[in-house]
């Protein structure tokens, strides 16, 4: 595409400075591809207080800024590193980001204070455009954290300003968090109470930033086609179906990439070794370290199964919990698990790894090295999500040839192409209904191909490990984004 765009993208989290999901990795990757695509991005984050300026060469910009918040006026300072080539403003107000978490305490409590936290960023960020003299034909939005973008370019008069001629694009990286908070935060918006309508921001009573992003927004993606699909119907639209209906031909899905300099085999930093498609020795090192560091008996031939993620209803580490001694007891395998979130779940995958030691791993918590060492050492990887905007961690098991078991559902459908046991093609192993027992049948499908057809391992670890998901090619998607929103 011939044209190149001047790029504002603002969100609440970006790797490597502050992350609790996909988003994270979203936003450390796809601005990088753009700019290798030639366009002008600059990112804008919080600057939360346990974010390391030393480790990242983070330095204060010289003067105060002043943001207005209705008819408040408010204080904050910018602060800039550069990753990869592409400039990151941070905006320092450490009344609001000077917090151990991101978006709750470690009792896992909302900040009461969220809906201003991230209202003011967003205001944040369009001031900093103003006063750096940075004029964007694009400001990318992305989830509910900085859906007040959208509405803010479309009500404010900006006749004669950087934003004359700006158009956004709002990306719904997982639908399930709205920003859904009590009316009496609204004012504080500074957005009007014209906009506080059943069209736009009022829910039940209530004020919902996606909705009345999606509605202001030039232009709404998803990060994958079946998830577009899926948010589109009653059934999956989290009461915002309508919404994203009446967007037309202005909502699609882009399916998310990789960023496979941090995310493969051959070049992973936190790897004890590392392999390729044609030289797989590394692999079995890291399955050793990957038994060595949770305990479990040292043996290279039985089947790891790893999992990692959110312990939320989303992800159906529920299911899996339900049958996980039944499959212990029946299946010559191993388990390794990493994830925090729901209490009872952290204890019951606690307890499991207690009273299984040699054979269940559990780690509860967040460990960007963990999940590394999992993705490589693994033989599969579980993904029973009950939906799944896209996902990201089966894209990665299959470059490290650690065969995905996934629910077909959202993005997992997208990227993971089911086994045939006829011909040994596939990528994966998939299963649609969301009940203990689907996955429990399609593990064992999954451990018997593992005993009895280790040509077709090896043909769906080939396969697997072929596939590419490149960031380059959704920048070229986002690319027809920016184009449909500035049309
Ligand atoms: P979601 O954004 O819904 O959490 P994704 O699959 O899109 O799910 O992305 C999850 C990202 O967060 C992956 O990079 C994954 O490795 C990482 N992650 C999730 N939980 C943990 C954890 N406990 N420790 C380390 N990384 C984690």
């Amino acid at each position: 595409m011939d044209y190149k765009f001047n790029i504002l993208m603002v969100s609440s989290e970006m790797t490597p400075f502050a992350k609790t999901g996909g988003l994270g990795d979203v936003v450390g990757a796809l601005p990088k591809a753009l700019k290798n695509r030639g366009h002008n991005i600059a990112v804008v984050l919080p600057k939360y207080s346990f974010i390391d300026t030393g480790e990242y060469d983070i330095r204060p910009l010289n003067h105060p800024m002043c943001v207005h918040m209705g008819n408040k006026e408010e204080w904050c300072s910018v602060h800039q590193t550069f990753v990869d080539g592409v400039p990151v403003y941070f905006i320092e107000q450490n009344d609001y980001f000077d917090r151990e978490g991101l978006y709750h305490d470690k009792k896992m409590n909302d900040y009461s204070d969220n809906p201003r936290r991230f209202a003011f960023l967003c205001s944040a960020a369009l001031q900093f455009c103003i006063d750096k003299n940075f004029s964007p034909h694009i400001v990318h939005a992305n989830d509910w954290q900085t859906a007040l973008l959208p509405a803010y370019l479309k009500i404010g008069n900006w006749y004669n300003t950087v934003f004359e001629h700006t158009a956004s694009v709002l990306t719904i990286h997982n639908l399930a968090f709205q920003g859904v908070y009590s009316a009496a935060n609204y004012n504080y918006t500074g957005l009007g109470l014209e906009n506080f309508t059943l069209d736009k921001f009022e829910y039940y009573g209530a004020m919902n930033y996606l909705k009345g992003g999606i509605y202001f927004a030039d232009m709404v993606n998803t990060v994958s086609p079946t998830y577009a699909r899926e948010i589109s119907t009653h059934d999956l639209g989290n009461g915002l179906d309508i919404a994203l209906r009446a967007k037309g031909d202005r909502f699609w899905g882009i399916l998310n990439g990789v960023d496979y300099d941090i995310w493969s085999p051959e070049y992973d930093r936190y790897i004890p070794a590392h392999y390729s498609v044609d030289y797989m020795d590394g692999k079995i090192e890291c399955k050793r370290k990957l038994q060595q560091i949770f305990n479990l008996r040292e043996d290279p031939f039985v089947p790891i199964l790893g999992v990692v993620g959110r312990f939320s209803s989303q992800k159906g580490y529920h299911l899996l919990a339900q049958i996980f001694e039944e499959m212990i007891n029946s299946m010559h395998v191993q388990f390794v698990i990493l994830g925090t979130g729901d209490k009872e779940l952290e204890n019951f995958y606690n307890q499991m790894s207690y009273k299984y030691g040699s054979r269940v791993g559990a780690y509860i918590g967040f460990s960007e090295e963990l999940a590394h060492l999992i993705e490589a050492g693994s033989d599969f990887f579980i993904m029973p999500s009950i939906f799944e905007p896209c996902g990201l961690n089966q894209i990665y098991s299959l470059r490290y040839g650690t065969i995905p078991i996934v629910r077909a559902t959202g993005g997992l459908n997208d990227t993971v192409e089911n086994y045939n046991e006829y011909t040994g093609e596939g990528t994966g192993f998939k299963f649609w209904e969301p009940t203990p027992y689907s996955l429990y049948y399609t593990i064992g499908w999954a451990v018997s191909t593992y005993y009895d057809r280790p040509y077709h391992m090896e043909k769906l670890v080939k396969n697997a490990m072929n596939q590419r998901f490149s960031w380059d090619m959704s920048a070229e998607e986002y690319e027809y984004a920016y184009v449909r929103a500035l049309t």
